[in-house]
């Protein structure tokens, strides 16, 4: 069986070191918020390249928090994407915002050049949320520009993307804040829930941090209405000590994968992503697309060819029945989206993944017939 993710895998290569540092913070006495998350941030923005770093409890969290310290209101708009973790949109709902929704490209990207046109016609929307769906990164330059035709207030979904590039820039350069999420299955991935927010502007940073922490600026001085969102020691030593060493070669290896795939998978039925020449992605995952009507047939024959897989995203967003009772906007049909979501297959793309694997998944994509 070739695993989607393989954990037990993980496990065998990390657990020595995850046991050590179990030991230290343990022996530490200190569990929330200490020594270890400090130095995790430190050493997460000297990677990313960026000037502050702060960990907060969760993905949707930094999300949350990064809108909220850019000035997203109830009541204010805020332009993303109909396809991705349901997350992204519950950040923007959980703050009273209205999500407006803004059809992807062929890649499952937000449409770009639809925000422009949308921001042209409605020039009161001041926030936008865009992701880097799959790790594949938006261009840095078209957003870039878009910030600055419109002005506008910017947090990235990286959540996908950490050590990805565009144009050479890391992603969540572009937005004054980026989020992400250290969900197990992430490409930095803890043993549990973590996040962090990502920016440049020290005035956000010291805000971030506060508001994490019941918005309190000293010891009981509650500055704002803040939240619960802190990380944890252990998490922060775990990703600081032993994830983070290993993300460069984790990451080189999902790429060196993703180059196998992108060359030998030569089924005409199957399409791949078709990647900027000037992106890096991180290949969070490894998409695929089909004619929807053989999407299940695909499906079944990875299932009895022991092939594990899945599907990102099944629903889009605003057709989530979570959102019946939203309040949300839709900019246009996403048409693009929603059939990306009746077409999607996500293949096994992980550090662990070895040769072997990796070839008998092309050879059952290129094997494959649909209505065989
Ligand atoms: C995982 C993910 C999130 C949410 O992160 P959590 O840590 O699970 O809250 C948000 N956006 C995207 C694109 C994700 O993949």
């Amino acid at each position: 069986m070739v695993q989607a993710n393989d954990f037990v895998k993980q496990w065998r290569d990390i657990g020595d070191d995850a046991h050590r540092v179990f030991e230290e913070v343990g022996a530490s006495g200190w569990y929330v918020l200490g020594r270890s998350v400090a130095q995790f941030e430190s050493a997460l923005a000297i990677y990313w390249g960026l000037a502050s770093v702060i960990g907060v409890a969760s993905g949707l969290d930094a999300l949350e928090i990064s809108l909220r310290i850019l000035g997203c209101r109830p009541g204010d708009r805020v332009l993303t994407t109909p396809l991705s973790a349901f997350a992204t949109t519950l950040a923007i709902l959980k703050l009273g915002a209205i999500p407006v929704f803004v059809d992807t490209d062929e890649q499952g990207l937000l449409d770009l050049d639809l925000c422009s046109g949308l921001l042209r016609r409605q020039p009161d929307i001041r926030f936008l949320l865009p992701v880097h769906l799959y790790g594949n990164p938006i261009s840095s330059e078209r957003l870039a520009s878009l910030r600055d035709e419109f002005d506008l207030r910017i947090v990235e979904d990286c959540a996908q993307a950490i050590a990805a590039t565009s144009n050479g820039k890391a992603t969540g350069s572009v937005g004054q804040c980026g989020a992400t999420s250290f969900y197990p299955t992430k490409n930095l991935g803890a043993m549990g829930d973590g996040g962090a927010i990502l920016t440049n502007d020290a005035e956000f940073a010291a805000q971030a941090r506060a508001l994490r922490d019941y918005g309190q600026t000293a010891k009981y001085h509650h500055k704002y209405v803040g939240y619960n969102s802190r990380l944890d020691e252990l998490q922060a030593a775990l990703l600081h000590r032993v994830c983070l060493p290993r993300l460069d070669p984790w990451t080189q290896r999902r790429r060196a994968v993703a180059r196998r795939y992108l060359a030998d998978i030569s089924n005409p039925h199957v399409r791949v992503l078709n990647v900027d020449t000037n992106a890096a992605p991180s290949w969070h995952l490894f998409p695929v697309f089909v004619r929807a009507d053989w999407r299940d047939h695909l499906l079944m024959h990875l299932k009895v060819t022991g092939i594990g897989s899945g599907i990102h995203y099944p629903v889009a967003i605003p057709d989530q029945p979570g959102l019946a009772a939203g309040v949300f906007e839709m900019a246009d049909e996403c048409r693009k989206a929603r059939a990306l979501c009746a077409s999607e297959i996500s293949l096994p793309i992980h550090p662990y993944l070895t040769e072997q694997e990796v070839e008998s998944v092309i050879q059952a994509i290129n094997q494959w017939h649909p209505g065989s």
